[in-house]
């Protein structure tokens, strides 16, 4: 781990029921976390409130996705104002299943970055390169592309995180070694300090994302670029998303 607070999100993604989601915040909420972390849970929409309602205060809300602006005439979308007003802290954007599987694209992902942080909801920044994208030697490029997307839209980078997914990594149980994920870590914080300052480039947490488990985060988090981890499959069984989150060294 780095030198900011390390960080450990929980994608929940489109899964769970009342009863399922109930259970594992009981499992949370009675859990003894390492208090030098920040831990934020990511559930589907729906289940937002009940989450909110029910899980302790230690831990952060993130909403899966937003809209681009304010809300209104725009059926089916939920707004930065109304994930707010629920008690969102944080949302993630970029995920790769909403750019690959949704068809989201770098400008879009960038307005709605935009848009959450000018309104104080902090950023869970995704990015991230294909199987055949790392084949081909286009990793950094591909990163790259991504963080200047987000580096041309946001207003400040205060609030906001950046997860690294390889998305050949993501759902798949082939996690990054702890090199591989290094390595893009590294060439990321450089690229903000070429690109935006130094001083974003050595406080902004880079965290990584793509089949994190309980028995691979201890050698992950032992690099020193990687500040925490976003974690999907994984964050939906209690005790071993709380062994990811103490993981922290
Ligand atoms: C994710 O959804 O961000 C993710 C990393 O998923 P998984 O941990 O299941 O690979």
């Amino acid at each position: 781990a780095g030198s900011g607070k390390f960080f450990v999100g929980g994608n929940w993604k489109c899964n769970g029921t009342k009863d399922s989601i109930s259970k594992l915040v009981s499992d949370l909420n009675s859990a003894t976390l390492e208090s030098d972390v920040d831990v934020v849970v990511s559930p589907p929409f729906v289940y937002l409130d009940q989450v909110k309602n029910s899980l302790t205060e230690r831990i952060e809300i993130a909403a899966q996705n937003c809209w681009t602006g304010k809300g209104g005439a725009f059926t089916g979308e939920i707004s930065v104002e109304q994930l707010k007003d629920l008690g969102c802290k944080w949302v993630v954007l970029g995920h790769s299943e909403r750019r690959h599987i949704i068809g989201e694209n770098d400008e879009f992902i960038g307005k709605k970055a935009a848009y959450a942080l000018s309104q104080n909801l902090g950023v869970i920044a995704c990015i991230g390169e294909l199987l055949e994208e790392r084949e081909a030697g286009k990793t950094f490029d591909v990163c790259f592309r991504q963080m200047k997307a987000f580096a041309d839209a946001v207003p400040s980078w205060d609030n906001l995180v950046v997860a690294y997914e390889p998305v050949w990594a993501i759902g798949t149980g082939k996690v990054a070694t702890p090199e591989q994920a290094q390595e893009v870590h590294v060439a990321v914080r450089d690229w903000l300090s070429k690109n935006v300052s130094a001083e974003v480039a050595s406080k902004t947490r880079i965290i990584y994302g793509g089949s994190v488990n309980g028995g691979n985060c201890a050698e992950l988090a032992k690099k020193e670029d990687i500040d925490g981890f976003l974690v999907g499959g994984a964050s939906l069984k209690g005790a071993e998303f709380v062994t990811i989150i103490n993981s922290v060294t």
